[in-house]
């Protein structure tokens, strides 16, 4: 159970300050919310709308703007209650409404059936293309970041589904959009349900080093603090910043589980104006501090493949004791735990674009668009190439598009076959194997059988009847299918047995001709 919290909570933990407007947004849409989920309860006893806060508030701590916790408020209702879809529409708009309708659809998407690796990140490939909009996700991450936090109240064969779901897709996902606020809570708690034992054994051991090094580490803030003081530099903030357990964890493993050799369980975190102060605060820090050889990194220079930008270094502090220093600017600091989501707090766009939305038909802003887009472009760039697709169209949207022309469909044991828009059960059946493609007579589409030139829909569990024995392709097959693989293929296999193969069309013959000549003429 959580602590119980009120609208004003959220206002209040707003990372980007809401204005009237925004404020106005929200609580209407906490009225709402309340009244559609009256009555109701949660599993640990508390009110239905509590959870709906509670992620309200995530959404506020990272810097979202209103309309985005407006529809963190409502993300339940049209699934749980008697309200729909159209009456929050009606009452808060499109862009509301189509958040929260893609959260309902996400909601939809389990782990289910196998456990590779590609079937994960396909899972992670689906999710994101379901979503089609980075708020749709950044929603769904705070609603299952508070899921996690209330986890003891689900039954125990529940609560592993759900651990390991978060810690492979959702934390995951989080990583990708740079927000390691969410990311780092949501591995803690998964790991803590999926591997109680490991948890408890680093858990102990990180509180006794903790102890023990914190009088250290709170000299060496004075120390450094002093030393900024005397140069001039201002200090936004500085404090030792514990590694979460997880990580720990994950680095432990890399050393034998000796704690002794991890310097930076706690380490401490400068934030300083400006990219100069950083690299002069650098200076006082060795000054006063021997630097470990080879253990300075200038991610400002050359910031980390996702963005991240920080000076760390590691030094000798108080009585030899080993630890490091990580220094950077507000904005860094902001981008480091929040990721994507920090470009709203910079953005003068919070609240105006939502009113937009709301009562007008205007568009933000284009200077504000341009802006906003160069970045959040930079970080879906990375992480589309990431993902290893490359679509040139991609650039021009702020949009989860490079996933447009894909449809993803289940094998009945959960597997994902990724496929392009408008595919067929043959398609779908070539993409399991070439030689269940040949053997199809017919297929089933959530159960129910369809013709084999029925166009899937994203989602469909696809079931493919097969022959017991080997056996060509048909022929007709070929004015249907999508994909190239199983076009070839049935082509290929329908030449081999000497059937007569349909011509090609006119146009591609044509070429076909062209470029034969063209070769004739060079030789
Ligand atoms: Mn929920």
């Amino acid at each position: 159970m959580t602590t119980l919290i009120t609208i004003q909570d959220v206002i209040k933990s707003a990372k980007a300050p809401l204005d009237s407007a925004g404020r106005k947004l929200v609580t209407e849409a906490f009225v709402f919310a309340d009244k559609a989920h009256e009555g109701q309860k949660r599993r640990s006893g508390e009110p239905y709308v509590q959870h709906c806060l509670h992620t309200a508030r995530i959404l506020a701590q990272i810097g979202m703007d209103a309309g985005t916790i407006a529809a963190g408020l409502l993300h339940d209702v049209p699934e749980d209650t008697d309200v729909t879809l159209q009456e929050i529409e009606k009452k808060f708009g499109k862009e509301i409404a189509w958040i929260v309708d893609g959260v309902t659809k996400l909601g939809h998407i389990r782990l289910r059936g196998s456990r590779e690796e590609m079937f994960i990140e396909n899972l992670r490939k689906m999710f994101l293309a379901t979503a089609q909009d980075i708020r749709v996700v950044i929603v769904k991450l705070a609603d299952r970041l508070h899921n996690m936090r209330t986890l003891n109240a689900v039954p125990a064969e529940k609560q592993e589904r759900i651990a390991k779901e978060t810690m492979e897709v959702y934390a995951q996902i989080a990583n990708r959009l740079g927000i390691s606020e969410i990311k780092t809570e949501m591995e803690d708690l998964a790991f803590m349900y999926l591997y109680p034992d490991e948890y408890k054994k680093v858990y102990d051991m990180y509180a006794r080093e903790k102890d023990d090094y914190e009088k250290y580490i709170n000299r060496a803030i004075e120390s450094i603090a002093e030393g900024l003081k005397k140069e001039g530099i201002k200090v936004i903030e500085i404090k030792g910043r514990a590694k979460s357990i997880y990580s720990l964890y994950v680095k432990l493993k890399r050393y034998d589980m000796n704690i002794s050799r991890i310097y930076d369980i706690v380490a401490i975190r400068v934030i300083v104006p400006t990219v100069a102060d950083c690299y002069e605060t650098l200076g006082i820090v060795h000054k006063r501090y021997r630097p470990m050889v080879g253990r300075i990194k200038d991610y400002i220079s050359l910031p980390k493949p996702n963005g991240y930008q920080s000076i760390h270094t590691t030094i000798f502090g108080p009585e030899g004791r080993i630890m490091e220093v990580q220094i950077r600017t507000p904005q860094m600091h902001s981008e480091a735990e929040f990721g994507i989501a920090a470009h709203w707090i910079y953005k003068e766009a919070t609240t105006k674009g939502w009113r937009h939305y709301l009562f007008g038909k205007k568009k933000t802003p284009k200077n504000i668009e341009d802006q906003r887009q160069t970045r959040w472009i930079k970080q879906l760039r990375e992480w589309q190439d990431d993902l290893g697709h490359d679509n040139e169209e991609f650039m021009r949207s702020l949009k989860i598009d490079f996933f447009k022309n894909h449809i993803f469909a289940f094998t009945p044991k959960g597997d994902i076959i990724d496929l392009p828009e408008e595919s067929t059960p043959v398609d779908f059946a070539y993409a399991i194997h070439s030689e269940v493609g040949d053997r199809v007579i017919g297929a089933k589409a959530n159960g129910k059988m369809v013709p084999l030139n029925y166009t899937i829909r994203n989602g469909e569990v696809i079931d493919i009847l097969t022959s017991k024995e080997p056996k060509l392709p048909n022929a007709k097959w070929l004015e249907f299918v999508r994909t190239s693989n199983a076009r070839s293929r049935i082509r290929r296999q329908l030449k081999r047995a000497g059937e007569h193969i349909a011509p090609l069309p006119d146009i591609t013959k044509q070429k076909a001709r062209e470029r034969k000549n063209a070769r004739k003429q060079k030789k």
